[in-house]
């Protein structure tokens, strides 16, 4: 019995006249996501189907798929000749061994001898005789048995709606340029851009030697389970080390953080600019450490001249971040013990509410421009 997998996609529904761009990006997508099996992708009213594959893939396919924004749902359903005795076949391997069911028919094609409601009625009948302990349900079954009889004489015959990534197609709003650290919250902003259809890449700063290649694979790692849901990215990795020294050396050392975060917004907004990213995106949330008050949060965002920063998870808990890491595989990654950047030259007490006064006196002891064009020569641009 031949298998394929139904995808029906999301609020790309909506999108009236611009629906074929939202639909070639979709498309797109899942092609990208399953390279390197062999398959083939119909198109049929409303939904996609993926045929042709090797039974033993299922699973796998199944499981990329789950990554691709847009995506609403999808089933495995077995494809088999619309005689009501192969549908039966196919439905007793998509029933449960015992509980209560119902089935739902659907006629694509119309000129099908029986309706809908005899469809189901038929077929209900047979497995009620073939399994006693199995009975109806109609308002509240514990599994349906769906029956979608198609164009020249095949039908699709499925249970489960596995429930996909929901979203918007990567690729329908946008670029971002993510600044992701070796932590838990960044990677899990990434995502959350990429659900609403933005193109990520990934922006890292290190203080190599200070901290070691560990920490640079570490966050390759992030990027590449984040290159999953974002279709592929690029990492660029960018030193600061002579940054850190530089503030070490010469400014008060409580500013350390808020100096360097400033260098971190100017370079990455250059960097942006660079590679064409239309806003920077961090995973900052309001009041999780000293720098991400509403006055560092100001601080930072102070340099930046014109690009929107967005902070997906400002209003989170740090719980309810480290849920969604879980979900999307980050955590037990970011987790792994690592030296980022930022704990470089740390101060014992850094300044929680710093004014900008002080602030742009301590930055005047620095040849801003002389550093981040130094930051530029380090550049690293990583294929995930
Ligand atoms: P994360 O878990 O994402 O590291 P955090 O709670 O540790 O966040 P901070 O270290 O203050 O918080 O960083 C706040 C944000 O600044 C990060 O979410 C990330 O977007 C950015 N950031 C911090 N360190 C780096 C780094 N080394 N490279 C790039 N971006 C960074
Ligand atoms: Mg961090």
């Amino acid at each position: 019995m031949k298998k394929v997998i139904i995808i029906r996609y999301a609020e790309m529904y909506l999108k009236g006249k611009n629906r074929g761009f939202f639909e070639n990006a979709f498309v797109n997508n899942i092609h990208r996501s399953l390279r390197g099996y062999e398959y083939e992708l119909i198109r049929q009213s409303g939904r996609y189907l993926i045929c042709g594959f090797e039974d033993g893939y299922s699973a796998e396919i199944i499981e990329k798929l789950k990554k691709v924004f847009g995506l609403h749902s999808l089933s495995l359903a077995y494809e088999v000749d619309s005689d009501m005795d192969s549908i039966f076949e196919a439905a007793k391997l998509v029933a449960k061994p015992t509980g209560t069911f119902k089935v739902i028919s659907h006629r694509g094609d119309k000129t099908y001898p029986l309706t809908s409601m005899d469809i189901s009625r038929k077929l209900g009948g047979m497995l009620l005789a073939e399994n006693h302990t199995l009975t109806v349900d109609v308002h509240a079954p514990s599994f349906v048995v769906y029956v979608d009889i198609r164009e020249q004489g095949k039908a699709l015959v499925f249970g489960d709606m596995i429930e996909g990534a929901n979203g918007m197609p990567v690729g329908t709003a946008g670029k971002g340029l993510l600044l992701i650290s070796g932590g838990i919250d960044s990677p899990v902003a990434g995502h959350m851009m990429a659900k609403r259809g933005m193109n990520v890449e990934g922006l890292h700063f290190h203080s190599y030697p200070y901290t070691n290649m560990q920490a640079k694979q570490k966050v390759i790692d992030l990027a590449t389970v984040l290159s999953e849901y974002t279709c592929g990215m690029h990492l660029y990795t960018v030193s600061v080390t002579h940054i850190q020294e530089a503030i070490h050396e010469k400014c008060k050392p409580q500013l350390m953080i808020t100096l360097l975060r400033r260098f971190m917004f100017r370079i990455a907004e250059r960097h942006a600019k660079k590679i064409g990213a239309q806003c920077l995106v961090t995973g900052e949330s309001l009041g999780q450490v000293a720098s991400q008050t509403i006055e560092g949060m100001t601080s930072s965002n102070s340099v930046v001249e014109d690009l929107p920063v967005l902070r997906p998870l400002v209003g989170f808990d740090k719980s309810e971040i480290i849920e969604r890491s879980v979900k999307i595989g980050t955590y037990d990654i970011s987790i792994l013990p690592y030296e980022d950047c930022c704990t470089v030259f740390l101060p014992d007490y850094p300044a929680i509410r710093p004014t900008l006064k002080e602030i742009l006196a301590e930055e005047a002891k620095l040849d801003v421009e002389g550093l981040i064009a130094q930051a530029f020569d380090t550049i690293e641009k990583i294929k995930i």
